[in-house]
């Protein structure tokens, strides 16, 4: 860490203490500590990072940008290469939470319309005893007891942990998708699994629209179908050539609708109280079991809660290029991220 000054430090701390930081944040603390904006200085801004990112390879750490999927927003944080999702959460979670953490993710991940996203209800319903035998040669017979044991309330509790801490997020008043921090952590987690990625940035496409030709499976994220389709009369699939159709993202910019975190709800809650109203609904109407059947009442309801928009109208920059700052070598890692 020799060569790195006291700016260098700076940049650095700040992402350690306060985790992933939305790009323009993040350009405002570069600009106080430099004196340099990135938007004019790009190199400037380029060079202090690729300076950065050589000295972290030697820790297994990478400053890196990523982009949310859910408002198409750039976000910097600083990663560690190495540790598998026991070793990232680890200090704070338990392995039952992270357990419940995997399980959501690898939910999420096999959405095949690519919503980014499951109920809340469906986390609640996720059994931990499912998810423990996955990746091991562990029967039901071995589930420990604290699998068996993680109730409601702690799965409740933890929901609300992990969106705080940005590892999830709330995408509407009652659905849960990936926060920002494991866009920014598992992006080579994503490459290594072969997920389906979008067709113009090649990233995986974890929320993104699909096209609705037959037998054509290409996806593409919001914000990057913006920036393709910019200007262009015709909007045609990349790959099977037919009209693309229009997006959510069009008829929410129409409608003026763009939804984000503080935005109020229908019934004119803050989205956050709404879910946790909705959850506590849940939770105190079957307080006596562990699961929530589909077809109940409380059931029905929360899916009612779903009709809120998505995701903020998309920015059409392209997303940052970090190629040229060195990564350090990615672990192989296997499907089951964090098997226990
Ligand atoms: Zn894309
Ligand atoms: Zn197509």
């Amino acid at each position: 860490m020799s060569q790195l000054g006291w700016r260098h430090h700076t940049l650095i701390q700040t992402l350690l203490t306060r985790g992933p930081l939305e790009e323009k944040e993040f350009y405002s603390v570069f600009a106080g500590v430099s004196g340099k904006s990135p938007e004019v200085h790009k190199k400037i801004f380029d060079d202090v990072l690729f300076k950065i990112n050589k000295e972290l390879a030697y820790v297994q750490f990478e400053l890196r940008g990523c982009r949310n999927q859910y408002d198409g927003k750039v976000y910097y944080g600083v990663v560690n290469t190495i540790a598998d999702e026991q070793s990232k959460l680890g200090t704070k979670y338990s392995v039952p939470q992270i357990v419940f953490y995997r399980a959501i993710l690898d939910a999420i991940m096999q959405d095949a319309t690519a919503q980014g996203c499951i109920s809340s209800i469906d986390a609640l319903n996720i059994r931990l005893e499912n998810q423990a035998g996955q990746g091991s040669s562990g029967s039901q017979s071995h589930v420990p007891y604290v699998f068996k044991s993680f109730t409601l309330a702690q799965k409740e509790t933890t929901l609300n942990e992990l969106v705080l801490d940005q590892w999830l997020c709330s995408t509407t008043s009652s659905d849960i998708g990936l926060g920002v921090r494991s866009f920014i952590d598992l992006r080579g987690w994503f490459r290594s699994n072969d997920f389906s990625t979008c067709d113009v940035c090649n990233e995986a496409g974890v929320k993104a629209e699909i096209c609705k030709s037959e037998n054509c499976n290409v996806r593409i994220h919001a914000y990057c179908l913006q920036k393709k389709f910019s200007g262009k009369a015709a909007r045609l699939c990349p790959s099977c050539g037919k009209a693309w159709h229009v997006s959510q993202t069009d008829q929410e910019d129409e409608g003026g609708a763009n939804a984000t975190q503080t935005q109020a709800t229908s019934d004119g809650l803050p989205r956050a109280k709404r879910l946790r109203r909705c959850k506590t609904e849940a939770v105190e109407a079957d307080q006596n079991r562990n699961h929530v059947p589909s077809g109940s009442p409380i059931s029905r309801r929360l899916r009612s809660c779903k009709a809120e928009a998505v995701a903020d109208a998309a920015e059409a920059e392209p997303a940052p290029d970090l190629r040229r700052h060195p990564v350090a070598p990615r672990t192989r890692r296997s499907r089951n991220v964090g098997a226990v």
